[in-house]
């Protein structure tokens, strides 16, 4: 779930370890631990709570040596304490390792052991990897390992000291990432690729039970019965600058800022400068396949998946093909039916949610198409879909997707007017008009980055608010599920997001004076019976604050209006998102909250 580091080289391990555990704290992490191999014994250190803990207790207490690996764990199994943060080690110090993940079978494992006369300290599922390694150890590193993932079941990536190989770290997963590479001192593995870049730009993934281990001077690659094989190297092109902070307050207010150049960079990519078209080769089906879609389904989690119900009307609106859009959790327990010939696109910023990666196997095995919207090369479900449209939003830190949720939706977009082109539903030059406009949005976007000081205005006038509710209808309908759970995620404040036309069914029984509710209006055929709805819950007393495409018009109704720089409704919604993230930032600003990594969320799900 959380970070793994490893090293072994020339140089004093500690700093890189620490270094490289600071550059995926963004992650989210509640402790954190190191071992480190002198040469005659693996010493571990871990403390709960912030890397600055561990941070001291090492400066008290320094370890000295030239291979080591370190983690930042999110605990799954067992509370967060120092007992339970990993580095995990057998019971004869054997080895040590660090764990992303769950072993989803070690119950049993561990009865077995304990019956075999282990004792385990902790309460994790990590401490029975370790101790199972430990079990199966016979002089062999490699085969314990090899021998050990044959009886775990479950997601894991792990890195691996051990006593009697000292200068060597054991690299595997499953199901969690691990990224590789060389640099001028040494070797370097990760569980993500910001903490290699201050070291090299040339990456390996591993897949699915592969192993690397990594030897100070340079790193071989073994499949799961642990036969050497040879991988490519990945180039990695952004830059390590791009997942720093630069002068912004928070991670998250510069991925909002970075919005218009994360679409442009999306764009460029599907619409080709020479011909201002869209590009044939990149999107999944040809014409003839298109023409032959009766259904699409759509799922993913969270942000994801509301940038899937923003699909469904794009695809249903432009390219008239019915879509579905599930939440993953949900779709892979469901008796859901298929259609023969029925794809599945996957959407998953990271490429690693957990319930996104099952539902995609599900799809899988029953022999569909599945095609993942994704921002990370090299990710699991951008590997093992049949085709990936990648977005191009960058790293993103923050915890609260914003940018990536951004590019999910142009994706989506781009993928419906090519779907509705191929379909005959649209002719060149409509779809070419709609890119036109489209090319229009982010310079409309940072005109309204430009009036942010509203937004925290706003924010700061309302700090002490409890709840708030969210309505619109149609895109905007969409568009406030992500708004309010924004809010939630960030600023901690109970929302609710309602199709307006859906309140007298029950839920305008909750507004009494002073409630807050926000209106997304970008529609305009929707525009009256939205003023309507505004109406209802204005005369009991809320507070409304309405969101509107260059419409104005609805003052009346509402005590604020944030009227943004008109596009057609289409396109409303990159316009509309950027005021309701800017509302939740500054209202978990105002009210003190962890912005980048908020309460109980890790920026990649890789969980159940
Ligand atoms: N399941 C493990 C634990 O709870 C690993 C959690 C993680 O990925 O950080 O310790």
């Amino acid at each position: 779930m959380c970070g793994i580091v490893g090293y072994t080289g020339s140089q004093d391990c500690m700093p890189i370890l620490l270094r490289g555990l600071g550059s995926l704290a963004y992650r989210g992490y509640d402790s954190a631990g190191v071992a480190i191999s002198d040469g005659r014994e693996i010493a571990v250190v871990k403390e709960r709570g912030k890397l600055k803990n561990l941070e001291d207790t090492l400066a008290q207490r320094p370890l000295v040596g030239t291979a080591g690996i370190g983690h930042t764990r999110w605990a799954t199994h067992g509370e967060p304490n120092a007992v339970n943060a990993h580095p995990h080690v057998d019971q004869n110090r054997k080895l040590a390792l660090v764990h992303n993940g769950i072993i989803e079978n070690y119950r049993p494992l561990k009865e077995r052991l304990m019956q075999e006369g282990c004792a385990f300290v902790s309460e994790t599922d990590t401490e029975v990897v370790a101790q199972l390694i430990g079990s199966l150890y016979q002089g062999d590193p490699k085969q314990a390992i090899v021998e050990a993932m044959r009886q775990i079941k479950g997601s894991f990536a792990l890195a691996i000291l051990f006593r009697d190989d000292p200068g060597t770290v054991y690299c595997v997963c499953d199901g969690s990432p691990m990224v590789v590479g060389s640099g001028r001192t040494g070797s370097f593995a990760a569980s993500d690729i910001p903490a290699l870049l201050p070291y090299t730009r040339k990456v390996t993934f591993l897949e699915k039970r592969q192993m690397a281990i990594l030897r100070p001077d340079g790193i071989s690659f073994y499949d799961r019965d642990g036969n050497p094989i040879t991988k490519t190297v990945t180039r990695v092109e952004w830059d390590v600058e791009a997942a720093k902070k630069g002068n912004f307050e928070h991670f998250m207010l510069k991925e909002i800022h970075e919005q218009p150049n994360a679409l442009i960079n999306t764009i460029r990519q599907y619409v080709s400068e020479r011909t201002g078209f869209l590009r044939e080769s990149i999107f999944p089906w040809s014409t003839e396949e298109a023409g032959k879609l009766k259904r699409i389904r759509i799922v993913s989690c969270g942000s994801a998946y509301h940038a899937g119900l923003l699909g469904k009307k794009f695809f249903e609106h432009l390219a008239k093909l019915p879509t579905e859009v599930e939440v993953a959790s949900e779709y892979r327990y469901s008796d859901a039916l298929f259609e023969p010939g029925e794809p599945m696109m996957l959407i998953s910023q990271s490429g690693e949610t957990a319930d996104t990666i099952a539902a995609m196997r599900m799809a899988k095995e029953r022999g569909q198409q599945t095609v993942a919207v994704c921002n990370v090369i090299g990710s699991t479900i951008a590997r093992e879909c049949d085709r990936t449209l990648f977005t191009y939003a960058g790293p993103e830190i923050a915890v609260a997707a914003t940018k990536s949720y951004v590019t999910q939706v142009a994706v989506l977009y781009l993928t419906a007017l090519d779907l509705a082109y191929r379909r005959g539903c649209m002719t060149e030059q409509a779809v070419r008009d709609c890119l036109e406009a489209l090319h229009t949005v982010p310079e409309k976007m940072r005109r309204v980055l430009e009036r942010q000081e509203q937004v925290q205005a706003y924010a700061n006038r309302h700090v002490t608010a409890r709840k708030m509710f969210f309505i619109g209808r149609g895109l905007d309908h969409a568009l406030c599920l992500e708004g309010a759970l924004k809010l939630k995620e960030i600023a901690y404040i109970h929302t609710d997001a309602y199709a307006a036309g859906e309140l007298k069914h029950g839920t305008i029984a909750l507004i009494e004076d002073g409630s807050l509710v926000v209106s997304v209006a970008t529609q305009r055929d929707l525009l009256p019976k939205m003023a309507s709805n505004m109406e209802e819950v204005r005369v009991r007393g809320a507070d409304i604050l309405a969101v509107t495409n260059g419409t104005g018009g609805l003052g009346e109704h509402c005590s604020e209006q944030w009227d943004f720089p008109t596009v057609p409704d289409m396109l409303a919604p990159f316009l509309a998102i950027v005021p309701l993230q800017l509302l939740a930032y500054y209202m978990g600003v105002a009210r003190g909250c962890s912005i980048d990594q908020p309460r109980n969320l890790a920026k990649s799900v890789t969980v159940e």
